[in-house]
């Protein structure tokens, strides 16, 4: 059995995965799906795909991250029934693909655990996967240190070889440097998930620490090659443009700064207005904690809420900035 695919990306909500449109909506026994995914990889390797779809609207959940199940899909069987598996040519050769979905149905016995905890289990497996893709891009860097190394000792340039020169040398020690230090943060990773232990915060590390890594050792490996590093020949050029590939997937390099911001660092969330309810407006408090929120603009154009101060999810009675002036009430 080939298990080897996750659908979860789709085209107009990209990284915003709560905001996913692809629905599962229970009718006798089985699950209905319409929807779209994109950049779904491995389809036409694997026999079944894990697929997360909207089981209660959002509208209707009260945290965002609810109400999204997770559904084990046997591919073949959903190609005859509803499944249209399109492929996407792109630069790294790499089977991915856009699905579509129309009334696909799908067995209730392949909902993955509780249905509505969706995104709590896919969140899961993505640690593991950041972490396994640090480990690819560590090997990757390490591959380009091995080629890199191997050539500027032998080329032979004004008599000497390139890698003599220190203007060579130093480029690829620094490399070398990053991908040893994000080696140790993605064996962090490891073993905290092995002891089940909370590991978000390193996987996430592991794969910006050797993604970028790995991208530096790419450059300096292409660029010590010189002409060369452009002949597919030496497949330089090729594993250049696959490393690429981590800045951007499965997490990109931004969406991972503001985790690491937010999430380890406690700085605030930044804003999201479609969170806001209607008639309500973005500004600063006028009682000078200096923090962004959402004044409800009543006609005197205060607060209703004269003493509701909630900072992250949390109310707090007085604002941290001036507690006798507060009038406003933030959203995040
Ligand atoms: C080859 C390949 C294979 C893939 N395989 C799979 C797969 O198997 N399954 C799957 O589900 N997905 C897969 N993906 C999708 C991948 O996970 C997404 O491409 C990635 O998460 C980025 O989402 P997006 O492309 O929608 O970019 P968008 O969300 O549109 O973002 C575009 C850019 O804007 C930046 N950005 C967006 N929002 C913010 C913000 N608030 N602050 C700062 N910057 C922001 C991002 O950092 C990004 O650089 C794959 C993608 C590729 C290219």
């Amino acid at each position: 059995m080939r298990l080897q695919s996750m659908g979860v990306t789709e085209p107009t909500t990209g990284t915003d995965t709560t905001k996913i449109k692809t629905s599962a909506v229970k009718k006798d026994g089985r699950y209905v799906v319409n929807g779209q995914k994109v950049w779904i990889s491995r389809v036409q390797h694997s026999d079944f795909m894990i697929l997360l779809a909207r089981t209660t609207p959002l509208a209707e959940v009260t945290k965002k991250s609810e109400g999204m199940s997770i559904f084990m899909v046997d591919l073949r069987e959903a190609e005859k029934k509803g499944l249209t598996v399109r492929p996407i040519a792109n630069m790294v050769n790499h089977e991915t693909n856009e699905l579509f979905f129309e009334d696909l149905e799908i067995p209730e016995e392949n909902l993955i655990g509780e249905e509505g905890k969706g995104f709590k289990y896919i969140l899961d497996g993505l640690n593991a996967e950041r972490t396994l893709i640090a480990a690819e891009c560590i090997g990757d860097g390490y591959w380009f240190m091995d080629r890199v190394t191997k050539y500027v000792k032998e080329r032979q340039v004004f008599g000497r070889p390139i890698g003599q020169n220190q203007g060579v040398q130093f480029p690829i020690a620094d490399s070398f440097i990053e991908i040893e230090a994000a080696n140790l943060m993605r064996w962090k990773a490891c073993e905290l998930y092995d002891a089940h232990e909370p590991m978000g915060a390193q996987a996430n590390m592991a794969k910006y620490l050797a993604a970028k890594a790995s991208w530096e050792a790419g450059n300096a490996c292409l660029q010590y090659h010189g002409g060369f590093g452009f002949a597919c020949e030496y497949d330089v050029e090729r594993k250049f443009r696959e490393t690429r590939l981590y800045q951007v997937a499965p997490i990109s390099t931004n969406l991972i700064y503001s985790f690491v911001a937010e999430h380890i660092l406690g700085l605030p969330r930044s804003s999201d207005r479609s969170r806001w309810p209607k008639g309500v407006r973005r500004r600063t408090c006028w009682a000078g904690c200096g923090r962004w929120g959402a004044g409800l603009i009543a006609p005197s154009r205060r607060c209703s809420d004269r003493n509701a101060h909630s900072w992250r999810g949390r109310f707090r009675t007085t604002c941290p900035g001036r507690p006798a002036r507060v009038a406003h009430l933030c959203w995040w």
